[in-house]
């Protein structure tokens, strides 16, 4: 398993220094999995952390509340229902998590579940366990009732967006998932990964510690080390492929570590992030299912304020590289043990 990376430095003439020479440093990373670059800075509050202007947050996001379509007064009205064969229902609910087709159709089967009707304001401080376990929970369901219901939709991934930065276009928290038929280049590329690749991954981590979280049980934490965007943690879940294979027990200690890590997004002063749980099929590429294991992904996205910097540039959008400057280590050790259990 490599971890590869490269110090480059360069000079400049520091105009806040009377012009004299300065040096300058990056340090150039790439993930063992995918080989994504990343390239971390100094920090620069330029890049990621401006301060949070929750006060703004809170009355943009209450002010929206009034045509809100996931709120209860219309959420039963105004989105749409799944059909009768594929969920008898037309929709599912796992406590106050209530799940519905997505108007938008980014898959063949595409869903929305909100964590609460009743909570248009949550704010990652309040992402409580049994929270996203519920939600967690329905899209599991989901998963399961639609691939039962077709075959051929073997790429399932469940993800959030939350708020706009993210991609988010309803402010009222919620989370998306898919199947499909066809696999996202990042599940192709997983799918392709030697079958003990992730599990080897995350005994080069523990084995160094540095980045290294803890295990809540039989999902592994850890924090990115060629991060793809602010604060990148990932999970590994072993024996396991995909979503809909997620009991009740594994479901409520997944969800659990994602409440663990929202929170702690809070703390370091974001609001807005990105998740996904990429599923691969049992029969993709590798076809032993043994020591297969399912990856989670979740990054931070740039504070929403007026005219905040988005955290993709050209390097991320066109490029395919990151640039941040929150160091993963640094991220490992303001985490603490919180992710041990
Ligand atoms: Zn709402």
């Amino acid at each position: 398993m490599d971890f590869e990376r490269r110090s480059v430095s360069m000079e400049i003439l520091d105009p806040a220094r009377g012009f004299q020479p300065v040096r300058l440093q990056l340090e150039q990373r790439w993930d063992p999995l995918t080989g994504q670059g990343c390239r971390l800075l100094p920090l620069l509050p330029l890049l990621n952390l401006f301060p949070p202007a929750e006060g703004d947050l809170t009355s943009m996001v209450t002010r929206a509340a009034g045509s809100c379509p996931f709120c209860p007064e219309r959420v039963e009205v105004v989105t749409p229902r799944f059909p009768e064969a594929m969920i008898a229902a037309g929709r599912l609910r796992r406590g106050e998590a209530l799940l519905f087709p997505n108007l938008h159709p980014y898959a063949r089967y595409s869903s929305v579940a909100v964590f609460s009707p009743r909570r248009h304001l949550l704010p990652l401080t309040e992402m409580t366990p049994q929270l996203v376990g519920d939600n967690l929970a329905a899209q599991v369901a989901f998963a399961r009732a639609v691939t039962g219901h077709d075959p051929e939709a073997r790429w399932v991934s469940v993800n959030a967006n939350h708020l706009p930065p993210s991609g988010s276009s309803v402010l009222h928290p919620h989370t998306q998932g898919t199947a499909h038929p066809f696999p996202t280049t990042m599940q192709r590329l997983l799918s392709e990964l030697p079958a003990d690749r992730l599990t080897d991954y995350i005994a080069a981590e523990r084995a160094t510690g540095r980045r290294y979280l803890g295990s809540t049980g039989t999902v592994d934490w850890v924090v990115s080390f060629a991060p793809s965007g602010p604060a990148e943690l990932r999970a590994v879940l072993s024996d396991i492929r995909s979503p809909e294979q997620l009991g009740e027990e594994r479901v409520a200690e997944l969800a659990s570590g994602i409440a663990t890590a929202l929170t702690f997004y809070a703390e370091l002063g974001f609001s807005s992030y990105n998740m996904a749980l990429y599923g691969t099929p049992s029969d993709a590429a590798d076809s032993d299912p043994e020591g297969r294991a399912m990856l989670l992904r979740m990054v931070c996205r740039s504070n929403p304020r007026p005219w905040y910097r988005s955290d993709v540039m050209w390097l991320e959008r066109l490029h395919g590289d990151a640039a941040v400057d929150i160091w993963p280590e640094e991220i490992a050790d303001r985490a603490g043990d919180r992710f041990r259990r």
